[in-house]
């Protein structure tokens, strides 16, 4: 299947060729139309599978072609580790660009200038934040957080998070968001403690397992 087939955004396509991707993954054959569709989703995905892309382009191909307040932080993607946090970053912008849609990683370590250019990101608007669920919560201790227009929480990596003791900081940054949005959960393994988690999150998910 290429990426054709999906009716995405031109600009998107130019992004993904730029790249050098020529035929969707599996995970992204399964998980993008649902995506594309509005559903929850609950994916079992390893890393190497393509699994970054299968969420990343169908949430630009949205952000593009639905209106939105670029003023607002539009998507919101929790991941265990700065270098995940990076790594994902780099795949956003190489993937959007050709279109005008903004993010910025959000991590943990680092010294004060980076952390006053995360604080300038998250009051003014940026449509995609990839964060770490520590350094979130220490920016939403100091109140400057835009959230009202957050449509798209995405969890990267959740058996991963719940291992190193995050739940509690996911599950506080989440009390901050907007009730109606597109959630969507990856994991590579599906513990009884990630269905737990995704039942408080997850609205009617649609599960993908690959
Ligand atoms: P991930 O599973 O998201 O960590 O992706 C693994 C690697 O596959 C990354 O280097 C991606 O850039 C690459 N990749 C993702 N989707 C495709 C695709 N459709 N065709 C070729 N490479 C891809």
């Amino acid at each position: 299947m290429t990426f054709k087939d999906f009716k995405l955004d031109e600009r998107l396509l130019e992004g993904i060729k730029a790249m050098g991707y020529e035929n969707a993954t599996p995970v992204q054959e399964q998980v993008i139309p649902p995506i594309l569709a509005g559903k929850d989703i609950i994916a079992s995905a390893q890393t190497g599978t393509g699994k970054t892309a299968a969420f990343l382009l169908p949430l630009i191909h949205k952000l593009i072609t639905i209106p939105h307040d670029h003023h607002q932080i539009n998507a919101m993607i929790i991941v265990p580790t700065r270098e995940l946090a990076i790594q994902i970053a780099q795949a956003m912008e190489g993937l959007s660009y050709f279109t005008s849609v903004s993010s910025i990683p959000v991590y943990g370590g680092g010294d004060g200038a980076l952390f006053t250019a995360e604080k300038k990101a998250l009051s003014t608007g940026v449509d995609v934040v990839v964060c770490t669920p520590g350094r979130m919560i220490a920016h939403l201790n100091m109140g400057y957080v835009k959230l009202d227009g957050l449509r798209y929480l995405i969890l990267d990596e959740a058996d991963r998070m719940l291992d190193m003791g995050f739940k509690d900081d996911i599950m506080r940054i989440i009390s901050y968001l907007p009730k109606k949005r597109q959630n969507l959960l990856f994991s590579a393994t599906m513990p009884h403690k990630i269905r737990e988690m995704a039942r408080t999150i997850l609205h009617q998910p649609e599960e993908i397992n690959i």
